[in-house]
């Protein structure tokens, strides 16, 4: 797991992950189906799919869950909400405590006075 922290060479990981797959593949005597040509800062290298190594980078693909992904902001749909679920692009607050302080809104805003930032709820 040492790519998680440290610089890696993309190369070495396509590499990995070919390696990772390919003594699984049912047909390994099928011609590749693509051709990949590679430049990094590491240098230039050309890598041969097989079908098998395909559908794994899609079944890879499908499983995936970025550590980001907190969900969607349910007021402008946007995919960036922070560690507090806090959406950065519109402000909303989401969970629990954001929950609470739409409420709060909603009731101070039903009762005809402003809410107040910092107020108590
Ligand atoms: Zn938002």
């Amino acid at each position: 797991m040492l790519w998680v922290t440290a610089p890696f060479d993309p190369a070495a990981v396509i590499a990995e992950f070919i390696d990772a797959v390919s003594p699984y593949n049912p047909h390994p005597e099928a011609a590749p189906v693509a051709v990949v040509g590679l430049r990094t800062a590491y240098g230039e290298d050309v890598f041969t799919l097989s079908d098998h190594v395909i559908r794994a980078m899609c079944r890879a693909l499908e499983s995936y869950r970025d550590p980001e992904d907190r969900g969607d902001c349910a007021g402008c749909g946007g995919r960036h909400l922070d560690e507090n679920l806090h959406c950065r692009d519109c402000g909303r607050l989401h969970g629990v405590l954001g929950q609470v302080i739409a409420e709060h809104m909603r009731r101070a805003a039903a009762d005809g006075e402003a809410p107040r930032p910092g107020g108590p709820m």
